[in-house]
């Protein structure tokens, strides 16, 4: 089928909750896909940060089909090599001593991170001490629990009654931390780059002063990466940057290299908190996806990759300095989690402008747009798509 075929039968059969750009994507290799009518795309965005070693990667989908040959899928009533060994690499990699549950989606895994912390506060000092700060203009899932953890209005809409205990201070502002900070608090919850805020790095500062709060109250300090883990900000977790040690970690996104996962790794500090009966789900740590997350985290966890990732986040951000365009206000981000700042509300159209030339980008915030390209992209595909760039800024 071509783009208007395919795009008549999806208004037919499929919810309309996105508005999508005009173009069906059929297959791809490396950082570059190609459209149902057989146009060619240089990916910067790979899903949402999602297939962080591209298209086509020979391992990956060896993994998979191995694994689903052998056994796809079994309840979590059974113990499996493939869920222990991706847990287990987690925890290796991360160095908190901690242990992990495995989901399905970002949002999941922050629900979880949620649930982990009230449980941690109630079972040391009894009932009331739930309440969570995030902070505003954060994202963390769009369940009816996660979107009233996102600290933006705009998602606090229709859905009443939302769930209680989410209150919002201001990023790189420790003093609005600290005044939310009661005894009804149990956690801090927060990314270290604010993805769909508008890719903002915090404050190293006030990161180490929230984590130094967080251990004078005894609030769990949790970092969600759903979107800044797995090397996206050229180290494996960006809390590693930061030098902290936070209790809980959320990961999603690139975790499965384009399978849908996601985990909660609690650190010592709070480990053992969720116990039989108290969190589950059905497709948790399936053999197929964690055999997919081994080898991602095998691939993305060495240190040369790692390092390659800072090296061509810096060459994407210097070609696109380099443009010299009147249009752009900046670069910001990290490693392979970049914002290219244009003026307020152009970001869609520029977004817009690059699909058709050939570039796959995203936005976000209200003035960036945002690029998560997969982490193997060649140098070759950023100066075609830097080559793009120039012609559309
Ligand atoms: C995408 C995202 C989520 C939600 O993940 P889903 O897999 O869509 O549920 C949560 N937090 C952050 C920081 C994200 O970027």
């Amino acid at each position: 089928m071509n783009y208007q075929e395919l795009k008549s039968e999806e208004q037919k059969y499929v919810m309309n909750t996105y508005g999508r750009f005009p173009i069906a994507l059929d297959h791809g290799a490396g950082a570059t896909v190609w459209d149902v009518e057989g146009k060619k795309y240089i990916d910067l965005a790979s899903g949402i940060g999602v297939n962080c070693l591209g298209y086509d990667h020979p391992q990956l989908i060896e993994a998979i089909g191995q694994q689903a040959h052998k056994l796809m899928h079994v309840s979590n009533l059974f113990t499996t090599e493939p869920m222990v060994q991706a847990a287990k690499k987690l925890v290796e990699k991360t160095h908190l001593n901690g242990k992990v549950f495995f989901a399905n989606s970002g949002a999941e895994a922050n629900e979880g991170a949620i649930k982990l912390a009230r449980k941690y506060s109630f079972d040391k000092y009894g009932e009331g001490r739930y309440k969570i700060i995030t902070l505003v203009n954060s994202f963390h899932g769009r369940t009816v629990t996660t979107l009233k953890a996102t600290g933006q209005d705009r998602f606090h809409n229709y859905f009443f009654p939302f769930t209680e205990g989410f209150d919002y201070a201001q990023a790189n502002d420790i003093e609005s931390v600290r005044r939310k900070a009661d005894d009804m608090t149990c956690a801090v919850m927060m990314e270290l780059v604010q993805g769909e805020g508008g890719v903002l790095p915090l404050d190293p500062a006030f990161v180490k002063q929230v984590e130094a709060l967080c251990r004078e109250k005894d609030l769990l300090l949790i970092i969600d990466e759903v979107q800044t883990g797995i090397g996206r900000t050229g180290s494996l977790f960006c809390f590693q940057q930061y030098d902290i040690r936070p209790d809980v970690v959320t990961m999603a996104k690139g975790l499965g290299g384009g399978v849908p996962v996601g985990a909660v790794l609690a650190a010592e500090s709070c480990a053992k908190v969720l116990t039989p009966g108290t969190h589950a789900t059905t497709f948790g740590g399936t053999p197929m996806i964690c055999a997919a997350v081994n080898v991602v985290l095998d691939t993305v966890g060495d240190s040369r990759f790692l390092q390659e990732v800072r090296r061509k986040g810096e060459y994407l951000k210097n070609g696109i300095l380099a443009l010299g365009s009147p249009h752009i206000h900046g670069v910001r981000g990290m490693g392979l989690m970049l914002g290219i700042i244009v003026d307020e509300g152009k970001h869609t159209a520029f977004a817009n402008r690059l699909i058709e030339k050939g570039v796959l980008a995203i936005t976000a915030g209200k003035n960036a747009v945002r690029l998560l390209p997969p982490l193997v992209i060649s140098d070759q595909e950023m100066d075609e798509a830097i080559t793009i760039m120039k012609e559309v800024f």
